[in-house]
């Protein structure tokens, strides 16, 4: 039993279910008769992602990257590192990024200036959880599912130590997990 390790639940299953489902129906809406490029940010956009095109109903294509900050961990750079690229040429394309969490800003900074710079045609960015206290850096997602508050969360593709993202809900990690 994995919930044994979360103190608490701050977005539970239900709760992240219909939020997805609306979020497509309202991406569904805004790009009726477009192709968008999804691009999901490995890895933990991932199940968030997969649910999400379920919710959607226009055409679309699918796209994942994977970066990743340069040098220490904790604090952010900014600097962002490409592990993994996109295997689509986004010029001229309607581009979705998907996130699982918008905290600094920084990484979603740094994709939407690449797309831009290589033409994308539009970039909008779609995230589950949003951390406002987080923000170093002037972005703001388009869609948005749930505002928390500065807190170490795990779940809905968030993981500690690679641990946590199948989780169906969003919880906050018991301290000992982290002592331990
Ligand atoms: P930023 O917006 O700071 O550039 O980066 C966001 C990334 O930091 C997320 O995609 C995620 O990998 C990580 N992150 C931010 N807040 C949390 C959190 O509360 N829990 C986990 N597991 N990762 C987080
Ligand atoms: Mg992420
Ligand atoms: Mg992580």
């Amino acid at each position: 039993m994995l919930k044994k390790d979360i103190k608490e639940i701050l977005v539970n299953k239900e709760e992240v279910e219909a939020k997805t489902k609306e979020l497509g129906k309202k991406i569904n809406e805004d790009y009726l008769g477009k192709t968008p490029l999804v691009v999901g940010v490995l890895k933990g956009a991932v199940p968030f992602m997969a649910d999400l095109v379920r919710a959607i109903d226009t055409q679309l294509e699918m796209d994942f990257m994977d970066v990743s900050s340069y040098g220490e961990a904790l604090v952010s750079s900014g600097e962002v590192k490409i592990i993994k690229d996109l295997d689509t040429n986004v010029a001229g394309r309607d581009v979705l990024l998907v996130e699982d969490i918008v905290d600094s800003g920084q990484t979603l900074k740094y994709l939407v200036e690449l797309f831009k710079y290589r033409q994308a045609n539009s970039v909008k960015i779609v995230t589950l959880l949003d951390k406002p206290e987080g923000r170093v850096v002037d972005i703001e997602p388009d869609y948005s599912g749930f505002k928390i508050p500065n807190e170490f969360v795990v779940g809905c593709g968030l993981d500690y130590k690679e641990n946590y993202r199948h989780l169906p809900f969003v919880g906050v990690l018991k301290p000992e997990i982290y002592e331990a």
